[in-house]
């Protein structure tokens, strides 16, 4: 495919995923500017950011540290926002808040304190969203989709806001494999309604993904981390 061809397939899925944001939040009376599109571009090119990018898009998300790091270099001159939405290591939270501007996927007291370590190194203040697990009656079913099961929520928040290089900005969820979407949305909504009367600017709430935004946006996301609508169907892996 030609440059200009991608281009314009890309610009198509954006209108199209962009008119979806827009019709949820209608349907709920939300303003459609309160939903923060972030295109996932995990294993896509330069290239697409570039694009996209050239398409108004700012906010971009990657869940693989080293792919982030190299993007986020080479990207550097241009007014991005870099949103790491995946499962972290501990050992490169460090790094990773060299670059990152939220932080999706904080799931424990010990990463906050990783990353705060290096937000404090890189004299950078770091957004943090407390991950929560979504899936049904158990902490972390799926250790690769990781997050804190809700009664830990306010601990790892409370280590977030204490930590003078992290700020404290709300939560985010995944949705069960194979499980009800809509409904684990109206809850993780109700434990962001909960966290919020204690932590009052912790009003993010990122949920929502290809298949289901339309229904995170519904219940209240404010943050919709979106890949293949917009980029296609990753290569295997991704
Ligand atoms: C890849 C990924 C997404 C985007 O998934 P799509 O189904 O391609 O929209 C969203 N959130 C996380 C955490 C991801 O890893």
């Amino acid at each position: 495919m030609t440059d200009e061809a991608r281009a314009s397939q890309l610009e198509h899925a954006l209108v199209s995923v962009r008119e979806r944001v827009d019709s949820a939040a209608r349907s709920v009376d939300r303003d459609p500017l309160d939903v923060t599109l972030v295109v996932v571009t995990k294993t896509w090119p330069i290239s697409d950011i570039r694009s996209l990018h050239a398409l108004g898009v700012r906010d971009f998300g990657e869940n693989r540290h080293q792919e982030a790091e190299q993007k986020a270099a080479d990207l550097d001159w241009l007014d991005l926002r870099w949103h790491f939405v995946g499962q972290i290591q501990s050992n490169k939270a460090g790094r990773i808040a060299a670059y990152a501007d939220m932080v999706h996927s904080v799931d424990s007291t010990r990463l906050a304190h990783r990353l705060n370590s290096g937000a404090h190194h890189h004299d950078r203040k770091v957004d943090c969203l407390v991950q929560v697990s979504l899936d049904p009656d158990c902490e972390r079913q799926d250790g690769r989709r990781g997050g804190v099961g809700a009664g830990d929520v306010e601990e790892v928040a409370a280590a977030v806001e204490t930590a003078g290089g992290l700020r404290l900005r709300g939560v985010m969820g995944v949705a069960p494999l194979g499980g009800d979407a809509p409904a684990a949305y109206v809850r993780l909504r109700e434990i962001s309604d909960r966290l919020r009367a204690r932590f009052p600017n912790a009003a993010v709430v990122s949920a929502g993904m290809s298949d289901d935004f339309d229904a995170a946006i519904r219940a209240g996301a404010t943050h919709v981390r979106v890949g293949s609508a917009v980029l296609g169907q990753r290569p295997a892996l991704g």
